[in-house]
């Protein structure tokens, strides 16, 4: 069943807005439920929802087709949607009977020169302000040019070839989910988003250097968001990048603390939480609310790396982080951790096996598990120029992290370092991987369809892999806004600290 919170507006411009995955998927985004309840409420709009698993079309003609990009790997999304309703994949073999395509979300505004070839403009940054004025020059239904120039002059809309600015909105109103479904892979959920960003500024972490600066939502507005929910759903989630953060967060927690053991019936998920910000009263705020584990991200191998990549994590506040939540109820904890981070060494790794048996002695009965992914350097962060590590290595030391672990007696999971070094190319890539993509698609978009597809078209991926100079252009200096010279400066201040 699903519940929209909002009274909808109807119209005769059709506008499809696709989740490339499928709709569970799509009902748990709030950036693109938030967006289509935008659209939804707009006056002359017609907006309908599709996804890659639900693809009924109500209507005969679409107006424009916009799609969420959240996933390095949507891009199989978007032509598997494309392709169902027969759209042509690059721009340029579109004409006025096709519908105006385009996209929004983190993945274009990281980078969207890999897809700027299949999109007629793209919207960067944050959308809510953006899009209100592309809703607003769609209805015009002129023809595409006209169009595309008019969307050219708005800040956040990138119309290819022409360089832009990404946008940054204000945080005024609250954004929560404005549908809630049990079909939603967060079933019934009422999500709010707390903050965007984070001020930490982790040198490889995209949440907070596209986001930047950090902004978070008035105390009084949160409150009002979690009432609101209450009404519909016990089940509340918390979002951002980085909500502890929040000046009020401890507040917050209290809020809803004060609220359970008052009787009321809440189902509480928060989304991150940073080690050195794990209290008592936190724990006990979500094992009240039904959280029996959590995680904490301490992102590299030693204090030297932590120190490098701006995570100024000590040794002692994971240490605490762990104690607290064990003697708070939780009845275990996932510790998160990056390999592969430039200039990590095999002393580095050494250290964290020894953390790893330092955490044994001090906390022997508690379930931890470590989690790893390998290094992706990303664009619009101080380490988007680094080299990716080399998988052979990167699977040595996966392996040597997972027999030293289980000998301390700790579970192991690594992200596939396959799936991560084409996450790397397809993160710093420029306009000449769109036949690349199609190609990945083609071959059916397992991991040797990128191989083959590499192959069928002899394309040298070797400086997506290798990095670039730091003199060198990059596809996305297309943002004008990208602080290239804030990155290059913030990248020797922490080469320094090595
Ligand atoms: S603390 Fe987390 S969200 Fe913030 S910059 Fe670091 S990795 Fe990103």
């Amino acid at each position: 069943m699903e519940t929209k919170l909002y009274k909808p507006n109807y119209g005769e411009y059709n506008l499809v807005m696709a989740y490339p995955a499928i709709e569970s998927f799509a009902l748990a985004s709030l950036g693109y439920l938030w967006l289509y309840k935008l659209a939804d409420t707009t006056d002359g709009i017609n907006a309908i929802r599709i996804s890659t698993d639900n693809i009924n079309l109500p209507v005969k003609k679409i107006h424009s087709l916009a799609f969420s990009m959240s996933f390095d790997f949507d891009f199989l999304g978007v032509f598997e949607i494309l392709e169902k309703l027969k759209i042509p994949f690059y721009a340029k073999d579109r004409d006025e009977s096709n519908p105006l395509i385009f996209a929004g979300g983190p993945v274009v505004t990281t980078n969207p020169m890999p897809y700027a070839a299949f999109f007629d403009f793209v919207i960067l940054g944050d959308g809510e302000d953006s899009f209100k004025q592309v809703l607003e020059i769609l209805q015009r239904k002129e023809d595409r040019q006209r169009t595309l120039k008019r969307l050219s002059n708005i800040e956040g809309i990138y119309v290819p070839n022409k360089p832009v600015k990404k946008a940054t909105a204000e945080l005024k109103d609250v954004i929560y989910t404005p549908i809630l479904s049990d079909k939603s892979y967060f079933k019934d959920t009422f999500i709010i988003e707390v903050a965007r960003g984070c001020m930490n500024r982790c040198a490889f972490c995209t949440a907070s250097y596209i986001n930047l600066p950090f902004r978070h939502y008035e105390y009084t507005k949160i409150i009002e968001a979690i009432e609101l929910g209450l009404k519909y759903t016990n089940k509340i989630a918390l979002l951002g990048a980085q909500i502890s953060a929040h000046p009020q967060f401890n507040t917050i927690m209290d809020y809803l603390y004060n609220k359970m053991k008052n009787g009321t019936n809440i189902e509480l998920g928060i989304s991150s939480l940073r080690t050195d910000a794990v209290t008592p009263q936190i724990v006990q705020t979500l094992v009240l609310g039904g959280q029996k584990h959590s995680t904490i991200a301490i992102e590299a191998a030693s204090e030297k790396l932590r120190k490098f990549i701006n995570k100024n994590l000590k040794e002692s506040q994971i240490i605490d982080a762990i104690k607290i939540s064990k003697d708070n109820g939780l009845k275990g904890l996932k510790i998160y951790s990056m390999i592969g981070i430039p200039d990590e060494t095999e002393e580095d790794i050494q250290e964290f096996i020894r953390l790893a048996r330092h955490i044994k002695n001090e906390i022997p009965q508690f379930n931890i598990e470590f989690s790893f992914s390998s290094f992706v350097p990303k664009p619009q962060t101080p380490l988007q120029w680094s080299k990716r590590e080399e998988s052979k290595s990167l699977e040595k030391k996966q392996k040597y992290l997972e027999k030293e672990l289980a000998k301390i007696g700790y579970n192991t999971k690594f992200s596939s370092i396959k799936w991560d070094y084409w996450q790397t190319v397809l993160s710093r890539g420029g306009i000449e991987l769109a036949p690349f993509l199609i190609k990945v698609y083609q071959n059916g978009g397992k991991i040797g369809a990128y191989k083959s597809a590499l192959k069928e078209l002899n394309l040298d991926i070797t400086n997506l892999i290798d990095g670039f100079d730091i003199t060198a252009p990059l596809p996305w200096d297309v943002i004008e806004n990208h602080p290239k010279q804030i990155l290059i400066n913030e990248y020797n201040r922490l080469l320094k600290r090595i």
